[in-house]
């Protein structure tokens, strides 16, 4: 391609005219291209995973995320086995709005929990990953002091498919974390859409992080993700921000007195603090501590991993069977004959629906 700025009479920068192929710097990289990364069998999967060896742990997350069969499988092996290793720990769910503070606040959570010789496990769950191949949340240039840590495990978003299929993937690595001794896990979520639920059905303790606004906090906030909070935490109250940030704290705590005490029987607080300044983050930890012994105590803790383990269950159920209806080839054939009869009004949409159950079941 000519490019004006080759002209004689030009002044500027000139473009080099492009080259067909990049000179091989080394010749003999191509050979090293061919090696495939070390695969493991199932028991040195777990041995590593048991041992702590965050590369090997990493390697059997990275089968957890594939699509490909022969993955999937052994990965089900793997996790089956870590299981029994598994449990002693405390989950936490972090939610907020992009710019929140997550990541600010993640990374001076992480810092204080690793001061009590903890290894926590940072994991995310991102809506949105398809597009951003999961690079929003749980990024570890977010995460400065955490992402160098040895005893801190930051892994992004799972990208591939579903919210159900992602959410699945997280709680499967949370599993491997805990046999390779990660006994605090963070689980982090964007406050948007539906992904909060998912990550609630995986935590013993759901943060939801605010921040103070124009006096009017409680807009904007679907009741659906309030009710689920176990705590509430006001951020960025730094500066001129303190009392902003104390207001919004009464509005919370006013509002909150309005639901019904939750099953836990634990009444949900509101605390401010700063992520950024590491203002009150002890009295945050503080307050999933205190609530972590509240709920052990009552028995309420076991319940609810009781009731997450059953939810996983029958999602695992409801995902598997949709995933094997849609790529039914019988099934996706009738489908578009269905649609069409739909749509020119031949047959009623639960007709088609039906149609096309009867043909999943005949061509299983
Ligand atoms: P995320 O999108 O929820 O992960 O939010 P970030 O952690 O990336 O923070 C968004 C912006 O808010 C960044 O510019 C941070 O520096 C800033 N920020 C985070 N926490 C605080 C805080 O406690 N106080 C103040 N003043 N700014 C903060």
């Amino acid at each position: 391609m000519e490019h004006i700025e080759n002209d004689d009479q030009f002044q500027g920068l000139k473009v080099n005219k492009g080259i067909s192929e990049q000179p091989t710097v080394n010749p003999y990289l191509n050979n090293f291209k061919r090696f495939k990364r070390k695969t493991y069998t199932v028991s040195e999967y777990v041995e590593g995973i048991r041992k702590g060896d965050i590369s090997i742990l990493g390697q059997a997350v990275t089968l957890i995320e594939s699509s490909k069969q022969e993955h999937q499988s052994i990965a089900q092996e793997v996790i089956e086995k870590c299981l029994p290793y598994t449990g002693d720990s405390v989950r936490v769910g972090i939610t907020g709005v992009p710019g929140a503070g997550k990541s600010t606040s993640i990374d001076a959570f992480g810092m204080h929990i690793l001061k009590g010789n903890n290894k926590l496990a940072v994991l995310a769950i991102d809506p949105s990953s398809e597009m951003t191949k999961g690079s929003i949340l749980g990024d570890k240039t977010r995460m400065e002091r955490l992402s160098i840590e040895k005893n801190a495990f930051i892994r992004p978003s799972p990208s591939a498919g579903s919210l159900g299929g992602v959410a699945r993937k997280t709680r499967e690595t949370i599993i491997l974390c805990e046999a390779a001794g990660f006994n605090r896990i963070i689980v982090e979520t964007v406050g948007v859409g539906q992904s909060e639920t998912a990550v609630h059905s995986m935590v013993d303790f759901f943060l939801l992080i605010q921040l103070a606004g124009t006096g009017d906090e409680l807009q904007g906030i679907k009741r659906g993700i309030m009710e689920m909070a176990d705590g509430i935490v006001i951020n960025k109250a730094d500066g001129n921000n303190i009392e902003k940030a104390r207001l919004a704290q009464s509005h919370f705590q006013n509002a909150l007195h309005l639901f019904p005490l939750p099953d836990s029987g634990w009444a949900p607080k509101v605390l401010t603090y700063s992520g950024y300044y590491e203002i009150g983050i002890e009295e945050v930890w503080n307050m999933i501590d205190e609530y972590i012994g509240f709920v052990k105590q009552n028995g309420y803790f076991d319940h609810r991993r009781n009731d997450q383990a059953r939810f996983w269950m029958y999602e695992t159920i409801n995902e598997r069977l949709k995933n094997d209806f849609y790529n039914n080839p019988a099934v996706q054939a009738e489908l578009k004959i269905c649609e069409q009869q739909v749509l020119s009004s031949q047959i009623t949409p639960f007709s088609a629906a039906n149609k096309a159950l009867n043909t999943f079941t005949k061509h299983r």
